[in-house]
């Protein structure tokens, strides 16, 4: 579904992502985790070129992502951001039927039915005419999780999806993302949350200064890490 090859980013002097290659199958979920400022977000964006990779390249379904049909192809592609970045000045419903609208120019009767339909599963049907300001941030989550889902992507991106959120909203986000798993989604998942990780993560991707330190089955990275960085950055956050 998604292949990474030999992914360097550059930001000035600094070198954030050091040829960085994975491949991502069909279904699969896998979560990035590493300490603050090792690239994890950088890496996650560049997946759907929203930074563009210094050298490497990106494949979507085997097309080679470039500048002309990257907008093309992240239609595919729905991301959810730390700071949840619903429009403001729109109501619940009109942020998940906007894009759809808007961009595959689905007929509005259409999209409200996709919308409310994917309300209903995140559990705010009762919110739809609310605007986002009159929300927690746990449901703000649940609405842009939605609202990305209602482009049908085949792989949906997430950056630190409950990192801003109260402890008490972090679990109906999680159990959110949890079924949309389990409907075999393609899931990227930026995450500080071990414990989901471990739960629901096909693979865990751990990123340090930059490098691909380790990869593999949450079992086997959580128990056994094979790096010491890996097993530094575990006794800190466990
Ligand atoms: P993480 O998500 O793991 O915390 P990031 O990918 O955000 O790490 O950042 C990795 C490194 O790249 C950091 O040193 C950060 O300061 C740097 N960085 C990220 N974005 C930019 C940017 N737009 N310009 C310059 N440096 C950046
Ligand atoms: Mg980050």
């Amino acid at each position: 579904m998604i292949s990474a090859t030999e992914i360097t980013k550059v930001f000035g002097k600094n070198t954030v992502l050091k040829n960085i290659s994975t491949t991502i199958n069909k279904g699969e979920v896998v979560a990035i985790i590493g300490p603050s400022g090792s690239g994890k977000s950088t890496f996650l964006r560049c997946l759907n070129l929203l930074e563009e990779p210094t050298s490497g390249e990106i494949a979507i379904k085997d097309v080679k992502m470039t500048n002309k049909n990257k907008l093309e192809i992240r239609k595919n592609i729905g991301m959810v951001f730390q700071q949840f970045n619903l429009f403001p000045h729109m109501t619940v419903l009109e942020n998940v039927t906007y894009a759809p609208r808007k961009v595959k120019n689905i007929p509005n009767d259409r999209a409200h039915e996709i919308a409310k339909e994917l309300l209903a599963k995140v559990g705010l049907t009762d919110k739809e005419d609310a605007y986002p300001n009159r929300l927690s941030g746990g449901q703000k989550q649940r609405v842009a999780i939605a609202r990305a889902l209602a482009m049908e992507p085949e792989i949906m991106l997430f950056d630190e999806p409950t990192s801003a959120l109260d402890p008490e909203m972090v679990k109906e986000v999680l159990d959110v993302m949890k079924d949309l798993a389990n409907t075999g989604m393609t899931m990227v998942i930026v995450t500080h949350e071990m414990n989901f990780a471990k739960e629901v993560a096909d693979r865990v991707m751990f990123l340090d200064d930059g490098v691909l330190m380790e990869e593999g089955e949450p079992e086997e990275f959580f128990n056994n890490p094979s790096t010491d960085r890996a097993q530094d950055f575990l006794s800190k956050v466990l």
